[in-house]
């Protein structure tokens, strides 16, 4: 007897969708059978017409993040239950920044007791600013605290969170020794800080140009290539540095070095920053041109994984000052990525949303799988349901794809078993998520 069976949906595994019933006992996948073979369950749900996919891991989210007088509106609470909205199950967050190996602690400690109220699985990256301390200290407590990943910028020296190019380099020659992720920010400061217009908010877009993502990416290119490293770049906004990528390194790709990006520079362009509102779309980097989008578009198989930055201020944040430079950047959108990405690249997305984000970012095959005896998180996805994006389950009272007309959206979102979303209701307020102790990546 099953705790839960899924039966009659289209199941997608190993790339493809094929007809299978889905038999789960407490926590785990027990039993995946052809639609003929039936089961006794005590709970047995019709999944006919609909997908079924593995719970969406989102590896780039910032709950409660401190940028000073503001904070990220989404807390682990309202956060988590939007993700569950979007089927994902697992998302990842970051540890605020540090610049000595002693500060681990406290900012690690600081998220178990943030996420205390999350609804879904999580789990952190370790963030450096600048960074002045020993390299391999800041390994071995990372590692031995769950996170084979580290997160830092290339950019934000006004700000003192920009890494040295020593303390870059000897990060990535570290990663190749313990096997670590170097997650990076890659934006040239120097491009950054003799741009002008950052005032000006219809030219945001030209203070954080183009060049600057390139110029940085060619740069990291050729230091991966040099020290071996193992790299992954966050955010990629431009279709130009993916065909600088293609063309001159894509040896790296897939090996040393993974790419994600994001639904916002698939789906908006720099056009909004000319809008009344375009003060909410403001976020770093910032939204490209029409021709870099469907530059971004074509290349989508370069890319591995698509998080979503997930960031939302409310709109009286975003408006409290007039001066573009001190409005927090950031947006919200967890809960409406993959059916936004669904709906321009159809089954050839699924993967970056489960298997490659999980066997980038070590959860495989625990996550990002279905499988016999991996975790029972599991969406089941109406790809025919039509849905206009409102502002949805985040404390920001806006989403900045409100209005945007959806087909294909999560009906019902499974966590280790238990439903956090039946039929488009929250129905896990019981349910709690678990910290979750990553492995190295295994690609
Ligand atoms: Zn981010």
């Amino acid at each position: 007897m099953y705790s839960l069976g899924l039966i009659n949906g289209l199941v997608y595994r190993n790339g493809s969708l094929t007809h299978e019933n889905i038999y789960i006992s407490g926590e785990r996948i027990k039993k995946i059978t052809p639609n003929k073979e039936k089961y006794d369950c005590s709970e047995e749900i019709n999944c006919e017409g609909k997908i079924i996919l593995p719970g969406f891991i989102d590896p780039h989210v910032h709950l409660n993040l401190n940028l000073g007088e503001f904070i990220s509106t989404d807390s682990y609470e309202s956060g988590s239950i939007a993700a569950a909205f979007g089927g994902v199950t697992t998302f990842i967050d970051f540890l605020e920044p540090i610049s000595f190996v002693s500060e681990f602690k406290e900012k690690f400690d600081q998220k178990i007791e943030e996420s205390k109220l999350s609804h879904i699985d999580f789990s952190f990256h370790t963030t450096v600013g600048n960074y002045k301390d020993k390299v391999d200290e800041l390994a071995k407590i990372s590692l031995k605290h769950g996170i084979p990943s580290i997160k830092l910028f290339t950019t934000y020296s006004e700000s003192d969170r920009k890494i040295s190019d020593k303390k870059l380099k000897e990060l990535l020659q570290l990663s190749k020794v313990e096997n670590l992720l170097i997650l990076i920010h890659a934006e040239n400061d120097n491009i950054i800080l003799n741009s002008k217009n950052y005032e000006i908010l219809s030219q945001y877009e030209s203070s954080r140009p183009v060049d600057a993502e390139l110029k940085e990416v060619e740069k990291l290119s050729t230091l991966i290539k040099e020290t071996e490293g193992r790299a992954y770049i966050v955010h990629l906004t431009t279709g130009t540095a993916l065909e600088f990528m293609k063309e001159n390194y894509n040896d790296l790709l897939g090996k040393n070095l993974f790419l994600e990006s994001c639904p916002q520079y698939f789906w908006l362009t720099r056009e909004v920053y000319k809008k009344d509102d375009g003060r909410l779309f403001l976020l770093a980097p910032p939204l490209r041109s029409k021709e870099e989008q469907e530059k971004l578009r074509k290349n989508i198989d370069l890319i591995h994984s698509i998080g979503t930055d997930h960031c939302p201020f409310t709109k009286e944040e975003k408006y409290r000052y007039s001066e573009v430079s001190k409005v927090p950047k950031g947006i919200g959108g967890i809960e409406y990525s993959f059916s936004l990405m669904y709906n321009l690249f159809g089954t050839s997305i699924m993967d970056k949303f489960t298997i490659n984000p999980a066997k980038i970012h070590g959860l495989f095959p625990q996550k990002g799988v279905i499988q016999e005896g991996s975790d029972a998180d599991l969406v089941i996805f109406d790809p025919n349901r039509e849905l206009t994006i409102d502002a949805g389950h985040s404390n920001s009272d806006y989403s900045p794809y409100e209005g945007i007309k959806v087909r294909g959206i999560v009906e019902s979102t499974i966590q280790r078993g238990q439903f956090l979303v039946k039929e488009r209701k929250f129905v896990g307020k019981n349910v709690r998520g678990n910290y979750l102790k990553r492995k190295h990546y295994n690609f």
